[in-house]
């Protein structure tokens, strides 16, 4: 058999992720790879926790990459801080959103779905109801930034109401993290996760998470063992802190390479600085936005991200012709529509490195060329 000999080809990624990987992360990844319990090993790992705290803007001592693309974070969070039985309330507006019901009920939980039309975010008086309804709820789940279909969740006083029951607020962070603002500390966040594919601009592969006091209340108080051995946090932590006396302990080889693209890429954040990455965000979906309502072409969200612009397909245009025309002749991938937006929607990332005029202004010249076909 001939040796295969294709190699991956250059694309533009400025769909829902990955997005486009700078080649200052790729050659970090390509560096020697050390041993895990190597002190040099564990200072960049330490490096890498530290800036992560700064990103997620935290003060959580544990605050880690878990081993493993964004869902992985997702179950880390779910299985440590959810007993089966527990009552849980997740914001439901979105594929994200479903998924956490699923995997809470995996967990055991008795899932209240907090529901609004797709596209749609939650208010406070919404979250209120649901609380009022649920008094026993021990977590409230809320997806910052819904992928599926670009709405931006705002988050100010959510906190405040589940803390008010004693709840706990796990945020998904995945599409915002990098790319919007996010203050974990200011804004009383007890647990999120993020992946690092979408704004931090490296490979997917890692799963940035943090837990806060409360969080940590709520593992330690555990009656029952965390089902997942993989991502039981009680041990996760002696490795990734140190923590529980007796030093750094073996848990799972951790995937080292990747941890110098996260560390590379976390350099690159704090380079250009957090608002200034923030600022860049929101000045490219501005000129995305005004591109496209120029073209005739509407967003589909009321409160839309900046790092994740879902579109409406204008009446009679062949969805999977024109993203296929945009990857053979333009190199560039965007996003089709997901669940019940499928057909109806194209979703254009703007993460991280790919957040740029030069990628804005193709994907809008592109677009405009083949829509005139
Ligand atoms: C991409 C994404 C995930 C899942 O991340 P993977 O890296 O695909 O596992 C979870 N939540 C949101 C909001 C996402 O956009």
């Amino acid at each position: 058999m001939p040796l295969p000999s294709t190699q991956p080809a250059e694309r533009i990624l400025l769909g829902p992720g990955p997005s486009p990987v700078p080649q200052r992360v790729l050659r970090a990844l390509g560096a020697p790879t050390l041993g895990h319990l190597d002190p040099q090993y564990l200072g960049f790992m330490d490096e890498a926790c530290a800036m992560l705290r700064e990103v997620f803007r935290t003060r959580n001592a544990l605050t880690f990459p878990v081993s493993g693309t964004g869902m992985a974070g997702m179950e880390c969070c779910a299985v440590n801080l959810v007993e089966p039985g527990d009552e849980v309330i997740v914001g439901v507006n979105g594929v994200f959103g479903t998924r956490m019901k699923d995997v809470m009920e995996r967990c055991g939980a008795t899932v209240h779905a907090l529901e609004t039309t797709w596209g749609d975010t939650f208010t406070l008086a919404q979250l209120q109801a649901a609380l009022d309804a649920h008094p026993k709820t021990k977590l409230v789940g809320i997806v910052h930034a819904e992928t599926s279909t670009g709405a931006h969740q705002p988050l100010d006083g959510f906190a405040d109401l589940v803390h008010a029951r004693g709840a706990l607020l796990l945020v998904d962070a995945v599409t915002s993290l990098g790319g919007h603002e996010l203050r974990v500390d200011d804004w009383g966040i007890d647990a999120i996760y993020s992946g690092t594919q979408k704004c931090l601009s490296c490979p997917p592969g890692l799963s940035p998470v943090s837990f806060g006091e409360r969080s940590l209340a709520r593992m330690d108080a555990r009656k029952s063992k965390v089902q997942s051995w993989y991502l039981d946090v009680s041990m996760l932590r002696k490795y990734y802190t140190g923590g529980g006396g007796g030093g750094r302990v073996y848990h799972h080889t951790a995937p080292i390479n990747m941890t110098y693209a996260l560390r590379e890429a976390l350099i690159m954040v704090l380079e250009e600085g957090i608002d200034q990455r923030v600022a860049r965000h929101a000045a490219m979906h501005q000129r995305l936005r005004a591109g496209l309502e120029q073209m005739g072409l509407s967003y589909i969200p009321s409160r839309s991200l900046h790092s994740l612009n879902c579109i409406r397909i204008p009446e009679g245009v062949d969805d999977a012709g024109v993203r296929k025309a945009l990857l053979a002749d333009y190199g560039i991938e965007i996003g089709g529509g997901l669940g019940p937006m499928a057909g109806k929607a194209w979703r254009i990332g703007l993460m991280g490195y790919g957040a740029s005029i030069r990628n804005v202004d193709l994907v809008l010249a592109a677009l405009r060329e083949i829509l005139h076909r």
